[in-house]
């Protein structure tokens, strides 16, 4: 017989129940407020969205000879560099490296007022310069991709000067692969990259800031299909607006740099003015150069040497198959949402993430007093490019100004906390979203921040995680 049936059989049921109640109340009431207190459901959040950026100022390292030894770009097949390190643009004493990297120093450090545990309130006191409203709390954990550029001198000292500069893994000294900029980028799976270059001169028509950025896989796939032959017309390409490809020399028409990059991009091999791969002239298979979720299994250079038709190592764009995992993610929703469409009407979030930080940082120079005909966002550089296309982060590129340019060289050496300032309340703005204040402002910035959402693939597991697999 159980105690309840003793209870009920002696008739005292009432009374246990009241007691049994009461008893009840005395844990449960604690409980309650226990779980209130630890259940982030129920109880108001404390903390912040927390969004990962990389500072990338680009180059850094030395353009120097022996490619053996300072190279860029390591070819797994061939054991080799296939590349030069590129040192970036100089003037004189101005260097891109240094010009770079200094704004881009000097942008982290506005955004470690929006590191998590840290005082936002200095950041949101510049806020006020640019915004009536009441700014929202979120954290930014900052990385910057590479160190202070070295110099020649230093360079001489150094057994592998360019380490911890190449974009691409690289062996060391006891031939192990050790991960280069952009595997060291992916690590730290961000959702926002911003890359700083500037250059020597430009092309007439290429004004004030200009963005840099990648097409659509799919206009790059039309190009397959034209040099395969299953496409005849040229309309493809002339009727997609605001697709001005890259001119490398004016030696072939913007049509020709096209298939010749199309040709990279998917065989690893450019065309030679005959439309004939360009053999001896391999440029490698980038995506397996770096570490991440797209490269290929390992032991894939022993099928890769051979370059057999009909796979995705084929020499000839004629038999080239996109196949595989990165030909899988190039495919993706989330590439186009990255690369297509989107508040520009073209070249997707990576194309607003770059204006929109363009606009901020003249908004910056706008409210301090400094505004010049010739500060203006620009046309793109639309080609594909290698930090862009290897990365899963909203990826802003920016070529900053250029050092042919009086103007430009004086806000590029003069402002820089200016246009760093500006890069920061920009890359806020593309977080939390900012509603700039002076409408009369000839280039004000949207202040709509990007939809990451659509970047959710399943549960908790966003397209930024998903690009390294641990
Ligand atoms: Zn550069």
């Amino acid at each position: 017989m159980r105690i309840i049936d003793v209870i009920k059989y002696l008739g005292i049921e009432t009374y246990y129940s009241a007691v049994d109640r009461l008893q009840e109340r005395r844990v449960l009431v604690p409980l309650c407020i226990i779980l209130l207190l630890f259940n982030p459901e129920r109880y108001p959040k404390k903390e912040f969205p927390v969004f990962r950026v990389v500072l990338e100022p680009g180059h850094g390292g030395v353009g120097k000879h022996p490619l053996s030894l300072h190279g860029d770009r390591f070819d797994a097949i061939s054991g080799e560099y296939l590349d030069y390190f590129k040192e970036g643009a100089s003037r004189g004493d101005l260097h891109e490296a240094a010009i770079v990297y200094a704004i881009a120093h000097k942008t982290k450090k506005y955004l470690q007022f929006l590191a998590p545990g840290v005082d936002n309130s200095r950041f949101f006191k510049l806020l006020k310069k640019y915004s009536g409203d009441m700014p929202r709390r979120i954290n930014i954990v900052t990385y910057m991709s590479r160190k202070k550029s070295i110099t020649d001198r230093d360079a001489r000292e150094l057994p592998d000067p360019n380490a911890p500069y190449r974009l691409f893994d690289y062996p060391d000294q006891e031939d192990t692969m050790q991960p280069g900029r952009l595997s060291r980028i992916n690590a730290v799976r961000p959702h926002l990259v911003v890359s700083l270059h500037l250059a020597k001169n430009a092309p007439r028509d290429f004004e004030g800031m200009n963005p840099v950025i990648v097409p659509s896989f799919e206009i790059l796939h039309k190009g397959l299909s034209y040099l395969k032959g299953e496409i005849s017309g040229k309309s493809f390409y002339y009727n997609t607006s605001h697709l001005e490809w890259f001119v490398e020399s004016e030696t072939r028409s913007d049509f020709d740099w096209f298939l010749s990059d199309t040709s990279l991009y998917f065989t690893g091999y450019p065309l030679k003015k005959s439309s004939e791969p360009a053999r001896g002239d391999f440029k490698g298979y980038r995506y397996n150069m770096i570490q991440w979720a797209y490269a290929d299994a390992p032991g894939w250079r022993y099928p890769a040497q051979y370059h057999m038709p009909g796979t995705r190592y084929s020499a000839s764009i004629r038999d080239f198959e996109p196949e595989g995992k990165f030909w899988v993610r190039e495919r993706s929703p989330y590439e186009r949402y990255r690369r297509d469409g989107g508040n520009e009407g073209f070249g997707g979030d990576n194309a607003y993430a770059s204006y929109e930080i363009v606009r901020y940082i003249l908004y910056s120079l706008h409210v301090h007093n400094d505004d010049h005909r010739l500060q203006k966002p620009g046309k793109s550089y639309i080609s594909t490019w290698i930090m862009p296309l290897h990365v899963n982060a909203i990826c802003a590129f920016i070529e900053l100004g250029y050092l042919n340019r009086p103007r430009d060289r004086f806000i590029l050496t003069h402002k820089q906390e200016e246009i760093a300032e500006g890069i920061a309340v920009g890359i806020y703005s593309l977080l939390a979203g900012l509603a700039p204040q002076d409408t009369k402002f000839k280039y004000l910035p949207r202040g709509k921040k990007l939809e990451l959402d659509k970047y959710q693939i399943e549960g908790d597991k966003t397209y930024f995680d998903a690009v390294s697999d641990d």
